[in-house]
């Protein structure tokens, strides 16, 4: 488990290890998740505050074919 030292804290974050950049994620919640170019990996630029950024980001969740994806990060991300 690796987390980007770009990926703002709070409960959502991405596991660079398991991450294959598939861009899936950002392309359902573009305002939270950014892909860096540099190490082709993804990380969390804002953690969601409404409801529906809260939606896209689960959403974004969904859609990772490698669940590397989290949103325990309020226990194991500060
Ligand atoms: S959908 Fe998953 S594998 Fe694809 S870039 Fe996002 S975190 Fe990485």
């Amino acid at each position: 488990m690796k987390i980007h030292p770009q990926n703002v804290k709070g409960k959502y974050y991405i596991d660079i290890d398991t991450c294959t950049c598939s861009a899936a994620c950002e392309i359902r919640a573009p305002n939270h998740i950014v892909i860096d170019d540099k190490d082709y990996t993804a990380y969390f630029s804002k953690q969601p505050e409404t409801p529906e950024e809260k939606s896209q980001c689960e959403e974004a969740m969904d859609c990772c074919p490698v669940e590397a994806i989290l949103n325990d990060g309020e226990i194991n991300n500060q």
